[in-house]
C-alpha cells in the first residue's frame, strides 16, 4: 500500500462521510416519494380503464379515454403524453402485480430504477404465484446489488422459474422487433435495430469482414507507407468502415424479397430516403455555418446542408427567409400544395404540446372544423400527428389559433396551455406576394 498523500485530511473525510450519509438519505426519500407518484398514476389509469369500458365499439375508440387523461397530465407536468401513457401503463401493472416490489420502493428498500428493471423482467412471468417467489428473491438481491445485477439476477431467475421454452418466449419476443432513431449531439444521431440474437450478428459480423476486406485492399500490412506511393490510403477505423458500408447499403441497396415488384415501377429499390432539411438562406450561400437541420428540429453541419442543396434527388430542399406578414386566405377545403408547405414549414412538427413528430409525417388539421366555417387559411391550419389529430377530433380537447401562429390549447379539465410554432420560414425570398 503507498502512503496516503497529504492532501487527504481528516476534515475532509468528515465532508465526504457526511455527504454519503446524506445521499443515502435522499436516495430513499426518493423510492418513497416515487411510490407514490406510482400510486397516482394508476389512479389515474384506473378512471381511464373505467371510462374506457363504456366505449365498446373499437379499439382506437376505447383507448382514447386513456390518451385524453395521459395528455392531460402531460401538459400539467410538461412531459409527453406518450410517456405518460407509458407510465400510468406500468404503474398500475406495478400495483397490481408486484406489490412487494412497491413495498419496498415505498420503504425505501429499493431505488425507483430498480423497481422498474424487477417489473420490467418479471412481467413475462403469469402465474401469481410464480410471480411471487420471484419477487421476493429478486427484491432481496436488489437491496444489496447494483441495477445491471439485479436485472441480470433477475433474467437468470426468471429462466429457471419460467414455464415455457425458450423457443416459445422467443416466438413471442420476436414479434417486438424494430428500427428506430434517436438524435445525438453534434449534428448526429443514432439508427437502433431490435431482431433475433442469430441476425443481429450475422449483420455484425458481415459488416465486420467487409469492412476487414476493404482495409487489407487499401493498407496491405506487407506495404509500409514509403514503399508504394501510389498505394490507396484509407485512414478510416474499422468501426468508422462498419458505420459507412452500413449506411451505403441501407441507402443503396434493394430487399432480396420484393412483395411489390409487378405492382410499383423498380420495386422497393426505386424507393429512395425522404427528409426535409431545412437552410437558411446565409448559410446556403456560404456566408453562414449556422442553423442548417433536418426537419427544423436537429441540427446537422453546414457543410453536409450544402451537399445535398446541390442536388441529390433524395431530399427535399427549403431555403429559409423571415416571413415579411403576407395576408393569407384561401377558402378551399385541400389546402393547396403551397399553403400546405407553409404550414408545414411554419410548424416543423406536430402542434400538440411536448410532440416533436415531423411535420411531413403529421396530418393538417383545420383547428377550427370546416364543416363549422373554419377557413382553409394558414391561420386557422396546423400540423398534428395521427395520435394528436385523433385526441382533437374524438376526446374534448379544444385548439384554437391565435394570429401570431401561436396555438392555445383547452384540455378537458379546463388546463390551457400554449404551443407557438417553431420559428416563421417561407420558401423563396422574394419581394411578391406569396403564390397563395
Ligand atoms: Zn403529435
Amino acid at each position: 500500500m503507498p502512503d496516503r498523500p497529504p492532501v487527504f485530511d481528516d476534515r475532509e473525510d468528515a465532508v465526504l462521510t457526511e455527504v454519503v450519509d446524506a445521499l443515502v438519505e435522499s436516495e430513499r426519500a426518493l423510492a418513497e416519494l416515487e411510490a407514490a407518484r406510482v400510486a397516482q398514476f394508476a389512479a389515474a389509469m384506473r378512471v381511464a380503464l373505467r371510462r374506457s369500458e363504456h366505449r365498446p365499439r373499437a379499439v382506437q375508440e376505447r383507448e382514447m379515454a386513456l390518451r385524453s387523461i395521459a395528455a392531460e397530465i402531460g401538459v400539467a407536468l410538461r412531459w409527453n403524453d406518450r410517456t405518460v401513457q407509458r407510465r400510468l401503463g406500468e404503474a398500475l401493472q406495478l400495483v397490481d402485480d408486484f406489490p412487494a416490489t412497491l413495498q419496498a420502493l415505498s420503504e425505501g428498500r429499493i431505488s425507483a430504477r430498480h423497481a422498474a428493471a424487477i417489473r420490467d423482467v418479471g412481467t413475462e412471468l403469469v402465474d401469481p404465484t410464480v410471480r411471487a417467489a420471484f419477487e421476493g428473491r429478486v427484491i432481496v438481491r436488489a437491496a444489496s446489488d447494483t441495477v445491471a445485477g439485479t436485472r441480470a439476477f433477475a433474467r437468470a431467475l426468471v429462466e429457471e422459474l419460467h414455464p415455457t421454452s425458450v423457443t416459445e418466449r422467443f416466438e413471442q419476443a420476436e414479434r417486438q422487433r424494430r428500427v428506430w432513431i434517436d438524435d445525438d449531439v453534434d449534428g448526429m444521431a443514432r439508427l437502433g435495430v431490435i431482431d433475433g440474437t442469430a441476425k443481429i450478428r450475422a449483420m455484425y459480423d458481415r459488416l465486420t469482414q467487409q469492412a476487414r476486406a476493404i482495409r487489407a485492399v487499401a493498407r496491405p500490412e506487407t506495404a509500409t507507407d514509403d514503399s508504394d506511393p501510389d498505394a490507396v490510403r484509407d485512414r478510416r477505423t474499422i468501426d468508422q468502415v462498419r458505420a459507412d458500408l452500413l449506411c451505403d447499403l441501407m441507402l443503396t441497396g434493394a430487399p432480396t424479397i420484393d412483395p411489390t415488384i409487378d405492382t410499383l415501377p423498380g420495386g422497393l429499390g426505386a424507393i429512395r430516403a425522404h427528409v426535409s432539411v431545412v437552410v437558411p438562406a446565409l448559410t446556403a450561400a456560404g456566408a453562414s455555418d449556422r442553423g442548417a437541420s433536418i426537419d427544423g428540429l436537429s441540427p446537422i453541419d453546414a457543410g453536409t446542408a450544402r451537399r445535398l442543396l446541390a442536388g441529390s434527388p433524395a431530399w427535399d430542399r427549403l431555403v429559409t427567409h423571415p416571413i415579411t406578414g403576407s395576408v393569407l386566405a384561401v377558402d378551399r377545403y385541400r389546402p393547396s400544395p403551397a399553403l400546405q408547405r407553409f404550414v408545414r414549414a411554419r410548424d416543423m412538427h406536430c402542434r400538440f404540446p411536448g410532440c416533436r413528430q415531423p411535420a411531413r409525417r403529421c396530418d393538417l388539421d383545420h383547428n377550427r372544423d370546416h364543416a363549422r366555417g373554419g377557413p382553409t387559411a394558414r391561420c386557422n391550419l396546423a400540423c398534428l400527428c395521427k395520435r394528436h389529430h385523433t385526441l382533437k377530433t374524438e376526446t374534448p380537447w379544444v385548439a384554437h389559433q391565435l394570429p401570431d401562429g401561436s396555438i392555445e390549447w383547452t384540455s378537458p379539465l379546463g388546463r390551457r396551455a400554449s404551443n407557438r410554432p417553431g420559428r416563421y420560414v417561407a420558401f423563396v425570398p422574394e419581394p411578391d406576394p406569396p403564390p397563395f
